[in-house]
């Protein structure tokens, strides 16, 4: 049986990783792949563009990114594309709320000096690889991508009977790989989004990555290591296509992922690991992390459209008001009552916000009517306020100068271009649309 892929966030980091500690001093900006060093891992998200983000995105998402961008080489993106896949009919709120969004990015933590903030539309070579995807990708993988039946269910005031609302998990795909992402932060619910990037990279590489002289130019490749290197790679190599043993399989990645080599050996090399032609798309991982799921404040998923939403930027007065306003328990109906925290919308706010003593104080109080429930709310609200804080600093320059955030995204698109363009260069050259033959 094959083990099952580690993932990094239960894990040390591999070795990949500590390339970001090799950073020259004085060099903040993300670097990237250097045919002298080896790549670091790296992560790719996305968020459509929906205006001033709330606390159930910054728990939901935004606190993960941030702790993300310490550890690889990270891209965040608008997805200016995937919100027309739903919301074609209205353009002008999307150009709107990019800013916006992207403020509460930046409050949130996320640092552009090592992150790569772009806007989907601005990197026109994802619709490029999208397009050569949708050559080759069967339209029953699409059709049953679970989310396509459901959402044209739950959104039925749209009709989202388009080409692109089909195809946008394969826009996400292409996302995904013309960065090369090792990780994808996802959902639960958004796993089988990264199985079918999967699927199509397989597919991609199966067609696309047959050399005529594969085996010679991997001949080639082996010359330029080291004799214990090369025995290393050909001995998992046939332990894990022999024996199907995949900690030999594995351990033959991981030295590949350390060593100095060009893209095109390390995907051919890839690939003669695996059995296969050419790597020419990287397979992603889903990367499942633990984040905090906040409620609204009625207890629902915290949603703009519900109306119990909490702003990351909200007035800290307005703050206060919505949270007093709170439901709580209905069997406390007067303070000498006493009540159940799990049944209580505040609960779930301590549980993000409060540590262990606050929390027991809670429960304790609670079920012995010990306290009111405008006592069990303070110390929500002072937290609150607290993390609030922290956000309108960080957003303040960029409230002040909100053309700055215009240069970061500016300077995001091209960095992202770059690397979008690598892997363009070699799909359109597999796929017979290299421009030499003009
Ligand atoms: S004391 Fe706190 S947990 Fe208990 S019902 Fe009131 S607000 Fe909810």
């Amino acid at each position: 049986m094959q083990k099952k892929e580690q993932n990094p966030s239960a894990q040390p980091l591999s070795n990949e990783s500590n390339t970001s500690d090799t950073r020259p001093s004085g060099v903040s900006r993300p670097f990237y792949d250097e045919p002298s060093r080896a790549p670091a891992q790296s992560v790719l998200s996305g968020m459509r563009p929906t205006g001033a983000l709330h606390l159930g995105h910054y728990h939901g998402a935004l606190a993960n990114w941030v702790k993300l961008q310490e550890q690889y080489k990270s891209y965040f993106f608008v997805a200016d594309w995937h919100a027309l896949t739903t919301h074609y009919e209205s353009p002008e709120l999307i150009q709107k709320n990019i800013r916006e969004m992207v403020i509460d990015w930046l409050a949130a933590g996320i640092d552009p000096e090592r992150s790569v903030l772009f806007v989907q539309s601005q990197v026109p070579q994802h619709a490029e690889l999208h397009l050569l995807l949708s050559m080759c990708t069967p339209l029953a993988w699409l059709e049953r991508v679970p989310s396509y039946k459901d959402q044209q269910a739950n959104l039925n005031d749209k009709d989202l009977s388009t080409y692109g609302f089909l195809g946008y998990p394969l826009l996400q795909a292409a996302d995904i790989l013309i960065y090369s992402a090792s990780w994808v932060p996802v959902g639960d619910d958004q796993v089988p989004h990264v199985e079918l990037t999967r699927e199509v990279a397989r597919r991609f590489n199966h067609l696309f990555g047959r050399e005529p002289d594969f085996d010679q130019r991997i001949g080639q490749c082996l010359k330029k290591l080291q004799a214990t290197e090369i025995d290393m790679l050909k001995k998992s190599r046939a332990a894990w296509l022999e024996s199907g043993d995949t900690n030999a399989r594995d351990s033959a990645r991981q030295l590949l992922r350390n060593l100095v080599l060009s893209p095109a050996d390390r995907q051919r090399l890839s690939g003669w690991i695996e059995g296969a032609g050419r790597q020419l798309l990287q397979e992603p991982q889903p990367l499942l992390t633990e984040a905090s799921r906040l409620p609204g404040l009625d207890g629902r998923k915290m949603s703009k459209s519900y109306g119990n939403s909490i702003a990351m930027r909200d007035d800290p007065v307005h703050l206060e008001a919505k949270i007093r306003k709170m439901p709580t328990d209905p069997a406390r109906v007067r303070r000498s009552d006493p009540g159940n925290p799990d049944q209580c919308p505040v609960w779930d706010l301590h549980k993000v916000y409060s540590d262990e003593s606050i929390r027991s104080w809670v429960r304790e109080g609670c079920n012995r009517a010990a306290i009111g429930c405008i006592d069990c709310k303070k110390p929500v609200i002072d937290a609150v306020q607290r993390e609030q804080s922290l956000f309108y600093q960080r957003a303040e320059p960029f409230l002040q100068h909100p053309d700055r955030v215009d240069d970061i995204l500016r300077e995001g698109s091209k960095l992202a271009a770059t690397a979008a363009e690598q892997t363009m260069v070699q799909v359109r050259e597999a796929m017979g649309l290299s421009p030499r033959w003009f």
